[in-house]
């Protein structure tokens, strides 16, 4: 069966019913239909939030479809509350552009899903597309500035860095001339536009404590200079009010229930590459005021959604996970030991083992934290019980516990040995995550430090460029912001052809960009886009409905 039939094959639960497991007042309920709802912010309890175990799942480098990290949460999760732990899912919503490009849904796969998947796929409760008319309002604003007599701030129109944004694979708008069509059409000069959850206010809604904060972390953005090189923030246009008030329902997170029918939240979707590439504090805090467990995902490989999520959102939130799941997959591993990914089925327990080394790599740079480490092999139909054993094997070496998981095939019950070793884990942990860099450091040491802490980088390389930006960032006083490099996904360094554990390699960072709002300075590794393009075949082509609504294609 495909993903989209096993989901609806689930007879799902009214949502007020999985409310009840978590003891949600049904007046606190805002319903979306009867299998969505959004919770109001002040069910946020700190107290429970810092008694909480907060599990965070990450992976090897992955390959293009992915290694199962949302699969692997939804199942962990499911096996947790097998296990009598009270456990909330705390996932991103997906964003269209992978829908309809390469990658598919993101909402689990085969046994371990979160539903209603159709609608957590497309949609959902409106939040990106709120996100997107914030964004587009701020950039309206701007363009009408320019063009304005009255209150007109003397906007350099060639230094404006804030975009529109949509949430599509579209690369015909990442570069694009606007204000066309001569004196009412607005002043003309070149823009473009990033994928919803590339945008800065995708950004600003994770990361934010409340709809104050939203509001003031909306007037923070810097959109580019004055004539006379003064820099303009969106308070500088008044938009910061009106933007938090677009944003209004999208801050409070969204529940929903596993195909098991426990709890799950979806909230929030930045990138992991361009952006934090995790859901919201707001989304995790209330999973933690809710349950005693919260399983949560971080974008792409431990790199960069791991990263990002302990230095950048959980020192932000105050939040510590007590412990963290690298996903590992038998086929990734071939790949990173060097065989062609139409070929990752036949079984090579040599070329799994020549790939164990980015699995080491990962492993050692989690643990730099300080945290307890526990790998998950999710299993795949075609991987051999020689392969497994060898994967296992490599791990006991290491020291590092390791399970196999079966939550596509089985559901929960595919995952309890992985729930077994991941309370036992948060049992042992006792201490706060270290974060890879202080915040007093210069952003040159903040770079240095998590390129080769996590990266395994010899240093870090900067364009005149980008030394340049630095400077001004520094002088504009905003040396002190945690970063979060752009680089791509596909390696550990910023070349995506050095699969495997790249050694003695630098990290070439091109430009900065900088989201005041969001509070974070943004390296730029290498040619990192902030809106995608759809691939030759996107899956878009293979989606389709009938009359009884039955979608295909999908998944
Ligand atoms: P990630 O979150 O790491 O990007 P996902 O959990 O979204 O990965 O999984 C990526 C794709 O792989 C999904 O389409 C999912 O259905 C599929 N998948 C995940 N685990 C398995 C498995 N064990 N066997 C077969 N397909 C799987
Ligand atoms: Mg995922």
């Amino acid at each position: 069966m495909t993903d989209i039939q096993i989901a609806q094959s689930v007879k799902e639960k009214h949502i007020r019913e999985i409310a009840e497991i978590l003891n949600i007042p049904e007046k606190d309920l805002e319903y979306y239909g009867s299998n969505k709802a959004k919770l109001p912010l002040d069910l946020i309890d700190e107290k429970a939030v810092a008694k909480g175990n907060l599990i965070l799942v990450t992976a090897i480098t992955p390959t293009p479809a992915g290694e199962g990290k949302t699969t692997t949460s939804i199942g962990l999760g499911d096996a947790l509350n097998l296990r009598n732990k009270k456990t909330v899912i705390v996932l991103r919503e997906p964003s269209l552009g992978p829908v309809f490009g390469i990658k598919g849904g993101a909402a689990g796969g085969g046994w371990s899903q979160v539903i209603p998947m159709v609608d957590i796929n497309l949609h959902f409760t409106g939040d990106f597309h709120a996100i997107e008319k914030a964004n587009n309002l701020l950039a309206a604003l701007i363009d009408n500035n320019i063009q304005s007599n009255s209150r007109n701030l003397g906007i350099d129109p060639r230094t404006v860095i804030w975009k529109r944004c949509m949430d599509m694979n579209d690369r015909g708008l990442r570069n694009i001339v606007a204000a066309l069509g001569g004196k009412a059409g607005g002043i003309p000069r070149e823009t473009g536009f990033n994928i919803t959850a590339a945008s800065e206010i995708m950004a600003i809604l994770c990361l934010s404590k409340n709809l104050e904060d939203l509001q003031e972390k909306c007037g923070n953005i810097y959109i580019g200079n004055t004539w006379v090189g003064k820099p303009v923030y969106a308070r500088d246009l008044r938009a910061e009010g009106a933007m938090t008030v677009l944003l209004k329902d999208a801050i409070k997170p969204n529940l929903v229930q596993t195909l098991e029918g426990n709890p799950a939240i979806i909230h929030g979707g930045p990138f992991a590459n361009i952006a934090q590439g995790t859901n919201s504090i707001l989304g995790t805090k209330m999973g933690l005021s809710l349950g005693d467990y919260v399983v949560t995902e971080a974008g792409f490989g431990a790199d960069l959604g791991a990263e990002k999520f302990l230095n950048i959102k959980c020192r932000q939130a105050g939040l510590s996970p007590k412990a963290v799941v690298l996903v590992a997959t038998i086929r990734a591993l071939k790949y990173h030991g060097g065989n062609p990914i139409d070929q990752l089925t036949q079984e090579d327990v040599e070329a799994l083992k020549a790939g164990m080394p980015n699995l080491e790599r990962h492993v050692k740079s989690l643990q730099s934290f300080g945290i307890p480490v526990v790998v998950s092999v999710n299993a795949f139909s075609s991987d051999t019980d020689n392969e497994k054993n060898a994967l296992l094997e490599h791990c006991k070496k290491l020291g590092v516990p390791a399970a196999l998981s079966y939550g596509w095939a089985e559901g929960g019950k595919g995952c309890v040995d992985l729930a077994d070793l991941v309370v036992e884990a948060a049992a042992s942990c006792k201490t706060t995550f270290t974060p890879t860099y202080s915040l007093d450091d210069s952003i040159r040491t903040k770079m240095e430090k998590i390129c080769s802490t996590i990266y395994g980088a010899k240093n870090v390389i900067l364009t005149n460029k980008a030394i340049a930006q630095m400077k001004r960032f520094e002088k504009m006083g905003y040396g002190d912001l945690p970063v979060c490099i752009a680089k791509t996904q596909k390696s550990l360094s910023d070349d995506e052809k050095k699969l495997g554990r790249p050694e003695n390699f630098n990290i070439n960072i091109r430009e900065f960009e900088i989201a005041t709002g969001a509070g974070f300075i943004v390296p730029i590794a290498g040619n990192i886009l902030r809106m995608p393009g759809l691939p030759a075949t996107p899956s878009a082509e293979y989606i389709s409905i009938d009359k009884n609504e039955t979608i295909t294609g999908l998944f």
